[in-house]
């Protein structure tokens, strides 16, 4: 079945919506009449959540990139590279995403879910800007059409995105909520324990600060959509099918296989306080996680427990504000300051 886009305006329609796609509503949001009783909650936690790159002082990470090893300021940027890629095109697929929901309150979830995306490439720029010169920052925005590991990685996600956006019908939506859930809650998990990695060991704090944010912002991302992919399943029974399940294990194997390769190849075995037989398995287990999310078995046997214990205290992500790196000893302040960024 071909999606509808959603109309400017239906006089006709109630303002509560008649379903997440292929429904009617008028397109005029009121908080107080909802057709999802989730997504006030969602939207007053994304609220919460918001931040900017501009209240994280770099000063400290300036001090301490140039005494990285250059295998950890290599993996660095190649990890930046990949999340700018990443998150530009999931700006994208989020808005056009937003088209085809027939419920203006999900609707509104999906801009502000863009928007935060916007903010994450952001802060890709803002942190390359303070670290490294502008030909080395344009480098690395162009990890993604010259690495061939990176873009094998990402045509993967990219291809999955286009069918949708190719063919807008229920199925390639679906299914491309299944690449979404990959983009967002698997493929940025390597690099995010990269980064928590270096943080533990007192490097790069304020880059891990951002990541931090952009890791809780992910955590709400995955679930927002994970919860569309199951309204409209409940909406649309007939699409829920052994080829549909099939579909989602062999991707999410495929996913893992991938970020497998990607992880040996840019961290491997030679970044101090990683292990890649962990990582691995942080890796497996994250695509258990993910699967099981959107309510199909798990595809890897065992893997039901985080490997990497250490990395919990960075993940916690139920925090609100007041995030991990506050807790400790101030590493970094909060401030606004000028990294230079808007001279560029
Ligand atoms: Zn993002
Ligand atoms: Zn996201």
């Amino acid at each position: 079945m071909n999606l509808t886009k959603r109309p400017i305006m239906d006089p006709e329609a109630p303002n509560r919506s008649t379903g997440m796609i292929n429904g009617r509503c008028s397109n005029v949001l009121n908080w107080d009449d909802i057709a999802y009783p989730w997504a006030y909650a969602k939207y007053k936690r994304m609220l919460a959540n918001f931040w900017t790159p501009f209240e994280i002082n770099m000063a400290q990470d300036v001090k301490q990139f140039p005494q990285l090893t250059a295998r950890e300021q290599d993996a660095f940027l190649k990890i930046i590279g990949l999340l700018a890629l990443l998150d530009s095109i999931q700006t994208d697929y989020a808005g056009r995403v937003a088209d085809y929901i027939t419920d203006p309150s999900i609707n509104a979830l999906m801009i502000m879910l863009a928007q935060q995306e916007v903010i994450h490439n952001h802060s890709y720029s803002y942190v390359l800007s303070s670290l490294v010169p502008k030909a080395k920052q344009d480098e690395v925005f162009d990890f993604w059409r010259n690495e061939p590991t990176l873009r094998k990685r990402n045509d993967f996600v990219t291809n999955g995105y286009k069918a949708f956006a190719e063919k807008p019908n229920v199925e390639n939506l679906l299914r491309s909520i299944v690449f979404d859930v990959i983009l967002e809650g698997l493929f940025f998990y390597s690099g995010f324990a990269f980064f928590y990695n270096l943080a533990r060991q007192q490097k790069m704090v304020a880059t891990s600060t951002m990541i931090n944010y952009i890791n809780r912002d992910e955590h709400i991302h995955v679930d927002l959509f994970a919860k569309i992919f199951k309204e409209v399943l409940n909406e649309y029974p007939e699409y829920r099918t052994p080829e549909l399940a099939d579909f989602a294990r062999s991707t999410f194997m495929k996913a893992a296989e991938l970020e497998i390769e990607w992880a040996g190849e840019i961290i491997g075995n030679d970044i101090d306080g990683i292990d890649l037989a962990d990582l691995e398995a942080y890796i497996k287990f994250y695509a258990n996680v993910r699967a099981h999310q959107l309510g199909f078995d798990r595809p890897f046997d065992g893997y039901r427990t985080n490997p990497l214990r250490w990395i919990k205290a960075y993940e916690e992500v139920d925090l609100g504000k007041s995030d991990f790196f506050e807790q400790k000893p101030r590493q970094y302040t909060k401030v606004q300051v000028d990294n230079g960024f808007d001279e560029l």
